[in-house]
């Protein structure tokens, strides 16, 4: 007997849609991938599909925002078996929460101007409001990880993402360090997995994968302090929804 395909869902809330053409971007990659599964959601594709159904594997992108992405989230995690936070948004509250540390009143009437109405509550990761099974990290996703992890899944395995800094990958690859040339850069407290991409081009590491566990976040903040303020640093921390995770552990 034929085993029956998986059905996969990766829906969007409010987001740029980045981690979604990341996997767009893997070409044949992908379509191999949709011929092993089931698509059960994915709104990049102009299909319509029936949305009275489960999902084995669930994945969400972007933020809650909206009281219908709240709504869209919570059906999503009644539907499916696994849920998985793709991306930083999900997964950290990505460029969206930098209001959260703000004026948030002020930067909507600057965006928006006086009199829109558009939402604009505090951003919140998904984990605040559901239940999620694994987190996929990253401002895009690296779409070799989703691979990995959603195959895993699909055998009903997990993926367990090595916990080693960026500085791990950027070394191996013999990049030059900024951060000995003076440059803030996060690499030594960030999970890889991104092969250090950003030292690729000499941008220092904001963090957009977070933090691993064992990371010597104490340490490396108080020394990143000490050189360029809290308030720059606040500035960097901030910019890929980083700053809660840190502030939690010193
Ligand atoms: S994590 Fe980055 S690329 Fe992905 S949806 Fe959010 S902003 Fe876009
Ligand atoms: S440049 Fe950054 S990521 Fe690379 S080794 Fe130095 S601190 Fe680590
Ligand atoms: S180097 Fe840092 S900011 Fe750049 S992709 Fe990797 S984790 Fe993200």
């Amino acid at each position: 007997m034929q085993k029956r395909k998986l059905k996969i869902a990766i829906i969007g809330l409010t987001s740029c849609e980045g981690c979604e053409f990341a996997l767009l971007d893997t070409g044949r990659e992908f379509l191999d991938f949709l011929k092993q599964i089931d698509l059960a959601e994915f709104r990049l594709l102009e299909e319509e599909f029936d949305h009275n159904t489960y999902y084995d594997i669930c994945f969400i992108e972007g933020s809650p925002i909206t009281k219908e992405n709240v709504k869209t989230l919570k059906e999503a995690r009644e539907k499916s078996k696994y849920l998985i936070a793709l991306g930083n948004c999900a997964a950290m509250g990505g460029v969206h929460e930098i209001k959260n540390y703000h004026d948030k009143k002020k930067i909507k009437e600057y965006i928006y101007g006086q009199k829109s109405t558009v939402a604009n509550p505090d951003i919140k990761e998904i984990d605040n409001i559901v239940k999620v099974d694994f987190k996929i990290s990253g401002c895009p996703i690296n779409a070799d990880e989703f691979y990995k992890v959603v195959y895993a899944l699909m055998r009903d395995e997990r993926v367990n993402i090595p916990q080693r800094p960026v500085c791990f990958e950027c070394q191996a690859r013999g990049y030059e360090c900024l951060l000995q040339k003076g440059e803030p850069c996060l690499g030594p407290i960030i999970l890889g997995g991104c092969e250090a991409i950003c030292l690729k081009s000499k941008m220092a590491c904001q963090g957009c994968r977070g933090l691993f566990d064992g990371a010597q976040v104490q340490i490396m903040m108080k020394k990143l302090i000490k050189e360029h303020g809290q308030e720059k640093m606040n500035r960097i921390i901030e910019i890929f929804g980083l700053r809660d995770d840190i502030e939690e552990k010193l």
